[in-house]
């Protein structure tokens, strides 16, 4: 049997299920550089993140759809969806988490936290870079996961660049949670009102199991 410790070691793939963090932030992009005029300069990132936090808010979960900076690569927009955790994480003023990529070059770089030493991939560093910064004083774990542990913030990732939302963003925030009394959901009303450095929030649907 292999070493739990082991298993766990941040940067290495694991079971998501087996995590005994209390809030977990999935991580995936979506990048088409067919979709962009000119293809020297790249193609704009959509963006998933699937939370669920188990502390603080009541038990939620959400998933959120955003645009990114334009991306050169599919590993760099798998990065842009690193710093979109970090921004969320700052936002919900949230301690403790595991964030999760399905990109291992970004998982590894990310669980490093030494971009200079060990960049992984120059496309991705300044990226990293701002994800170590902005989590540099929180306890936040980054592991690697297998796609099929990812799929809702694989779809939040692909609604983000459909073509209906590239042509007009609509920006929609709902929240189905029972728990959260109509219209003062904690997680709406934060992410409402905060910049997100460069990303903008497309869709964000709290929800309950
Ligand atoms: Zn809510």
């Amino acid at each position: 049997m292999q070493d739990k410790r082991e298993e766990l070691r941040q940067g290495n793939t694991i079971d998501a299920s087996k995590l005994s963090t209390q809030n977990t932030f999935f991580t995936d992009a979506a990048w088409n550089l067919q979709g962009s005029q000119n293809e020297n300069e790249g193609a704009q990132a959509g963006i998933g993140v699937y939370i669920q936090l188990k502390q603080g808010y009541s038990k939620l979960q959400a998933s959120i759809s955003a645009t990114g900076m334009t991306a050169n690569s599919a590993v760099q927009a798998e990065a842009l969806g690193l710093k979109l955790a970090a921004n969320l994480l700052e936002s919900l003023h949230i301690q403790e988490a595991a964030v999760l990529t399905d990109n291992l070059t970004v998982a590894k770089a990310a669980a490093a936290r030494s971009p200079r030493k060990e960049p992984g991939n120059w496309q991705i560093r300044s990226y990293i870079a701002d994800f170590c910064a902005m989590t540099e004083f929180k306890n936040i774990q980054v592991y690697h996961v297998n796609r099929d542990q990812n799929s809702i913030a694989h779809e939040a990732a692909r609604l983000a660049i459909t073509q209906d939302h590239v042509a007009s963003p609509i920006h929609r925030f709902s929240c189905t949670n029972p728990v959260h009394t109509r219209g003062h959901c904690r997680l709406l009303q934060r992410l409402m009102h905060t910049q997100m450095q460069g990303f903008v929030l497309l869709r964000v649907n709290c929800f309950s199991d």
